[in-house]
């Protein structure tokens, strides 16, 4: 674990998040800022920067796709729809560079991008 890195210290119970499913390989909570009615970050517990350093591990790339699902459906969002995204780097806006699957749901999300 890095214990400069704000979702490994969520993974080690050092800072606390409102967990919504866990499975061995991955965690997923509210965010603390949320953008839409639901929005819930799914995260490896294990540490890859981003979501080219977690796409050389494909069997951790399937538990977190699979997870980021299960949180869809255990939300209620299969039915009309969801959002899952990763920002990855600058021009995407990453601020924390422990990879998390964005899950947006629970009302019209709008636009795909602001800027378009
Ligand atoms: P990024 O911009 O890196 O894709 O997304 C980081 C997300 O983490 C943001 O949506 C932000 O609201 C969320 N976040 C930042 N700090 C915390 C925290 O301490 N707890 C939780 N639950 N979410 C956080
Ligand atoms: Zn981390």
């Amino acid at each position: 674990m890095d214990h400069d890195c704000l979702f490994c210290r969520i993974v080690a119970g050092e800072i606390p998040a409102t967990i919504v499913h866990e499975t061995e390989t991955t965690l997923a909570f509210r965010d603390i800022d949320p953008k839409a009615a639901v929005h819930v970050l799914v995260i490896p517990k294990e540490h890859y920067a981003d979501v080219v350093a977690l796409a050389g591990d494909p069997a951790a790339s399937a538990d977190l796709l699979a997870a980021a699902s299960s949180v869809a459906e255990g939300e209620g969002l299969t039915g009309d729809g969801f959002r899952v995204l990763f920002n990855t780097g600058r021009f995407a806006g990453q601020e924390v560079f422990h990879v998390h699957a964005h899950v947006l749901g629970g009302e019209p999300l709008g636009p795909m991008l602001a800027l378009r």
